[in-house]
């Protein structure tokens, strides 16, 4: 072997050497390659997880905040509104009153871009008439602003402080009474009129007596919206309130006339609360009768109602007050309530008693003809009801046009 072939010999065996060795690294580098794409997929599949997550959270944060009766709005920095609740949608782009509030928001809001928190009431006159409170909260990146319709909260607030103001006006009055009268006795000699003060004291202590246990049968009624029910016949619930009201009726000269109605007609009721009603509708229609005239109850099925109708033929309520007689201490003639010792609670309870029963009460009336109450109840089908009527003391028998609906 010449020098010529030693040399190409020992550069091809380098030639092989460096083949071998690029050969190794390429093998190691698409390794490498494989392993980091490897990499990047389990990490792109990592950051889809967690976007899906978040997008899981935020749909679930806007469900649950679409839910919540208050309008939500979030601004970022900017003061570019980010997320609207569906109740804080109805005033964007709203018109008329409702822009009202818009134009409030973006005021508040800028100030809590800067770090005011504050809160501002409006009033809408509507109709519905409104009122809002929106409240603003300043975050470091942002602001969240709660828009929080109180209109139901105020209506409330007025009526229990027009309930507190009326019961202390009904109670004050008999008192105020009895005190001129007590110390009118303390100074009176004659036994004949000491004798009449005392009697009208009395008169004033049952008047404040009657006021009070009305108040306290509708604070019950109120509280009582789950109570207890059980199956119970017209019948029976009418004869039991006819019963009742018996003594006043022929004190007052007023005959009642009864229906016998259907035995199957049952209503799956509080039984007390029915008599009750049914005692108040009653009890008007004897007061507001002349003395001699006939008060008549009938109770038929209309559908799967039942209607208890309860007709005088007494003085009568003018249009204009038909709608308002079922408030809290309304009075047609004041003078007359007081004089037949009416405590303005009577059909207030009966209102109540209706709705606790998902029923109603409504009234027909004709000033100088007289007046029909009916309760309106939802028939019970299930369980006709075997328990005897209790013995009545008051004329009972039916009548021509038993049977039609009131
Ligand atoms: P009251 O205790 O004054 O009778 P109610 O709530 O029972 O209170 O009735 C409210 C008002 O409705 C009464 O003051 C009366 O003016 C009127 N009213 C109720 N029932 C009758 C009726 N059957 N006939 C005429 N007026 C009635």
């Amino acid at each position: 072997m010449n020098a010529t072939m030693a040399v190409l010999v020992l550069v091809g065996v380098v030639v092989l050497a460096v083949g071998v060795v690029l050969v190794r690294h390429m093998v190691n580098l698409r390794a490498a390659l494989a392993r980091a794409d490897a990499i990047a997929a389990a990490e792109r599949v990592r950051t889809d997880q967690e976007q899906a997550a978040a997008d899981d959270h935020r749909s679930r944060l806007a469900r649950a905040l679409d839910a919540i009766p208050q309008g939500v709005l979030i601004a970022d920095p900017a003061g570019t509104v980010v997320f609207r609740n569906r109740v804080a949608e109805t005033f964007a782009d709203a018109r008329h009153s409702d822009a009202l509030v818009e134009a409030a928001v973006g005021e508040l809001l800028a100030e809590a871009l800067v770090g005011l928190a504050a809160d501002r009431t409006i009033d809408l006159f509507g109709p519905p008439r409104r009122t809002l409170v929106i409240t603003t909260v300043p975050f470091d990146d942002g602001a969240l602003v709660v828009i929080d319709d109180i209109s139901e909260r105020r209506r409330l607030e007025a009526t229990r402080r027009d309930f507190v103001a009326n019961i202390s006006h009904e109670l004050k009055t008999p008192v105020g009474a009895m005190g001129l009268l007590a110390e009118t006795l303390t100074m009176e000699d004659d036994p004949a009129v000491a004798r009449r003060l005392a009697e009208r004291i009395v008169d004033e202590a049952f008047r404040m007596d009657r006021t009070i246990e009305d108040l306290l049968v509708l604070t019950r009624i109120e509280s009582e919206e789950a109570a207890e029910r059980e199956p119970v016949a017209a019948n029976v619930a009418i004869a039991e309130a006819v019963e009742r009201i018996r003594p006043g009726a022929e004190q007052a000269g007023i005959v009642i006339e009864v229906a016998e109605a259907d035995p199957g007609l049952v209503v799956f009721s509080d039984r007390r609360q029915i008599v009750s009603a049914l005692y108040n509708l009653l009890d008007n229609a004897v007061k507001y009768s002349d003395p001699g005239a006939v008060v008549e109850v009938r109770a038929v099925a209309d559908g799967d109602q039942l209607r208890i109708a309860v007709q005088d033929h007494g003085f009568g309520i003018p249009k204009g007050d038909l709608e308002r007689v079922f408030e809290r201490f309304y009075r047609v003639d004041q003078a007359r309530s007081r004089s037949t010792g009416g405590t303005g609670l009577g059909l207030a309870i009966v209102r109540h008693v209706a709705t606790n029963h998902a029923g109603e009460v409504t009234v027909e009336s004709r000033l100088g003809e007289g007046s029909t109450f009916t309760l309106v109840l939802p028939c019970d089908t299930r369980s006709p009801v075997d328990e005897p009527i209790p013995p009545l003391s008051v004329p009972i028998g039916a009548r021509a046009g038993d049977g039609d609906t009131p």
